[in-house]
C-alpha cells in the first residue's frame, strides 16, 4: 500500500507529495469555501482566498467583479481588507484557490498589497485536483517596496521638499 496515498479531504504539496500540514489544510479548505462566493460573472473564473493572521484569526474573501470592469477587486484582496477592518496588520500565511491546474498565482497589484501587511507570508495555491503548490511572498514579489521606505525618506527630508 501506498503510504502517501491520497486521503479525501487530504491537498498534496506537488513538491514533496506530502499532504499540507494542518493548519495550512484548514486555510485550503477554507480558501476553497470562499471561492463558492466569488461574483464572477463576466470573467467565470471564481477565486477563493483564506488568510491567516499573525495573532492567529481566519479571514476569507472572493473575487468581486463589476459591469464597470475596472472596478473589480480580487479574493486576496477583499480578504486583506476584511482582516484590516477587524484590526489585523500582520499576516502570515494565505490560501488562494482557482480552477486552474497548475494553479494562479495573485497578480501583481494583490502581491503588493499582501506586502504592506507581511515581510514573507507563506503562500498556498490550490488547484482544483487536490495539490498545492507552496511559496512564499518573497519569492513572488521580491524587493517589494514596503511601508518604511516611505517612513526612512520623511526621516531624511522630514519637509519633503528635496533639500
Ligand atoms: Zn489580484
Amino acid at each position: 500500500m501506498d503510504l502517501r496515498a491520497k486521503q479525501s479531504g487530504d491537498v498534496l504539496d506537488e513538491a514533496t507529495g506530502q499532504p499540507l500540514p494542518p493548519l495550512l489544510l484548514d486555510l485550503a479548505e477554507r480558501a476553497r469555501q470562499a471561492q463558492a462566493l466569488a461574483y464572477a460573472p463576466y470573467s467565470r473564473f471564481p477565486v477563493g482566498a483564506a488568510l491567516l493572521t499573525s495573532d492567529g484569526r481566519v479571514f476569507v474573501g472572493a473575487n468581486v467583479e463589476n459591469a464597470s470592469y475596472g472596478l473589480t477587486v480580487c479574493a486576496e484582496r477583499t480578504a486583506v481588507f476584511a482582516a484590516v477592518l477587524a484590526g489585523a496588520h500582520r499576516l502570515s500565511a494565505i490560501a488562494i484557490c482557482t480552477n486552474l491546474n497548475p494553479p494562479a498565482a495573485p497578480c501583481g497589484m494583490c502581491r503588493q498589497t499582501l506586502a504592506e501587511f507581511s515581510e514573507d507570508a507563506d503562500v498556498v495555491l490550490l488547484s482544483p485536483h487536490g495539490t498545492a503548490r507552496l511559496t512564499k511572498l518573497s519569492t513572488l514579489l521580491p524587493l517589494a517596496f514596503r511601508p518604511n521606505a516611505l517612513i526612512a525618506a520623511a526621516e531624511k527630508d522630514p519637509d519633503g521638499n528635496g533639500k
